[in-house]
């Protein structure tokens, strides 16, 4: 019998979280018969992320309900987790991996999917406050849970009007917060939807009693007896027991830096995942890629796209040929408002609405054109919407504006 391509072969993966965990359990689904390492500094066992902000931040059920995959299911595919261990450095022209205990692992293919961090700029007395936190890890959740729950005024200050700040705003007014958003842009989520999602989200959120303050650039932090408090350069000051930080992701880029890789906004790659290395594969929010709908580099931050990522470097490490190819999509819960986006909207000329709302609902889409090129569609609360949107997008079809304009005629008609 002869021996398979892979057997003796190793790869390790950095970072253990939607990409490099889908990424370890699809290469045994693609036959890969060698060592498959899952190295991440984060302690605890692999999770996912979007429920952070969300259902988990909320309800307190413990990491087991969030988990990417069964402890077991790890052991029973021979993928071995070192969790805890940060890599240091990587020494690409002796295949070796330099962890920060100061050992080294060998490698056959090295996958990064570091991911990004929280952007925690230097405003002037951060360094001070007791209680700022980000919403990137398990543990920034057990700190935020913490604090909120010793303090008894429950004042939130969230800097960043991001679907994440939103979204942590959501879930800790669901717990009797008295929360206040601060956004420096004119308008909430300015960076990433059109101003019509916006003036939805700001009405949501002051209708649930959410305080949003646009046009606020945060310049100061104090810390006094009774908590903190966050100076804007208008003058204006907001008292708060807990602060938390929302204001956008860096890469993890320095690993792949250092090693010489090319980098342009994030760790460049080309259609299979490969670096400017070869034996380097990178992949999710970590990673500045062609997609090919849209014609143009990207970086997104989605769990779809790191999933989509580690698929395509499954095969290529197996050497079949795959070609990533993949349109963007995303997703954000915020109260009983259940948001699908397909698609990217920038460079639109014509934004269509199409309102399906009841007495009981908000129940609507809106269409982002450019021309007669349907770009990207916003779902509220209507996955029919977004399942029709996705396959007109990925189709590049001509969308009859007429029936989308009017809810009385189906969506499926335009298909
Ligand atoms: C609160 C929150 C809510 C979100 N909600 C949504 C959502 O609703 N929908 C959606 O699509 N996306 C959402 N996202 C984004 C989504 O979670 C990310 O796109 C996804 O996690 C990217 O996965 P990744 O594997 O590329 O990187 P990451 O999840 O960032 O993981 C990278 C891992 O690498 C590890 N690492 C980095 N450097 C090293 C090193 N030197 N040594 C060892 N380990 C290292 C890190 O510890 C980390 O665990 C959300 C993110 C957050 C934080």
């Amino acid at each position: 019998m002869s021996t398979p391509l892979t057997a003796n072969k190793v790869c390790i993966i950095i970072g253990a979280s939607h990409g490099g965990v889908n990424l370890a359990f699809a290469l045994r689904k693609e036959g890969w018969e060698g060592e498959i390492h899952l190295i991440d500094k984060d302690p605890n066992p692999p999770y996912h992320r979007p429920p952070l902000s969300k259902a988990h931040l909320t309800t307190d059920d413990g990491l087991e309900k969030i988990l990417l995959k069964a402890p077991k299911a790890y052991q029973d595919n021979h993928i071995e987790l070192h969790l805890g261990q940060e890599v240091a450095a990587i020494d690409h022209v002796h295949q070796l991996v330099n962890l920060a205990d100061g050992s080294s692992k060998h490698y056959d293919k090295l996958v990064l999917a570091v991911g990004a961090r929280p952007i925690i700029p230097p405003i002037k007395g951060i360094d001070d406050v007791k209680h700022l936190y980000p919403m990137r890890t398990a543990d920034d959740v057990n700190n935020i849970r913490s604090a909120f729950s010793q303090c008894s005024a429950k004042r939130v200050v969230i800097i960043g009007g991001g679907y994440i700040g939103l979204e942590t705003a959501a879930s800790l007014r669901k717990l009797g917060g008295e929360v206040t958003v601060l956004e420096r842009e004119e308008r909430i989520l300015a960076r990433v939807t059109a101003p019509i999602m916006s003036e939805f989200f700001q009405k949501l959120h002051t209708d649930h009693g959410v305080n949003i303050r646009t046009g606020k650039n945060v310049v100061e932090l104090r810390q006094n007896t009774n908590g903190q408090e966050v100076l804007c350069s208008d003058g204006t000051v907001y008292p708060a027991d807990v602060i938390v930080m929302g204001v956008g992701i860096r890469v993890n880029q320095e690993l792949a830096e250092e090693a010489g890789l090319k980098i342009d906004n994030g760790i460049s790659v080309n259609e299979q995942c490969k670096t400017s290395h070869s034996n380097i594969y990178a992949i999710g929010d970590c990673t500045f890629h062609y997609n090919k709908h849209y014609d143009r580099w990207l970086r997104l931050e989605s769990v779809q796209n790191a999933v989509d990522q580690a698929k395509t470097t499954a095969q290529a490490l197996t050497d079949k040929n795959p070609e990533y190819d993949a349109l963007p999509w995303f997703w954000s819960d915020q109260y009983d408002v259940k948001l699908q986006m397909v698609g990217l909207s920038d460079g639109y000329d014509e934004i269509l609405k199409r309102d399906e709302s009841t007495d009981d609902q908000h129940k609507f889409s809106t269409w982002y054109f450019k021309g007669d090129q349907l770009l990207a569609v916003d779902a509220v609360n209507n996955a029919k919407a977004y399942v029709v949107g996705t396959k007109l997008i990925g189709a590049k079809t001509q969308v009859r504006k007429d029936v989308l304009s009017d809810p009385e005629q189906d969506l499926k008609a335009l298909l």
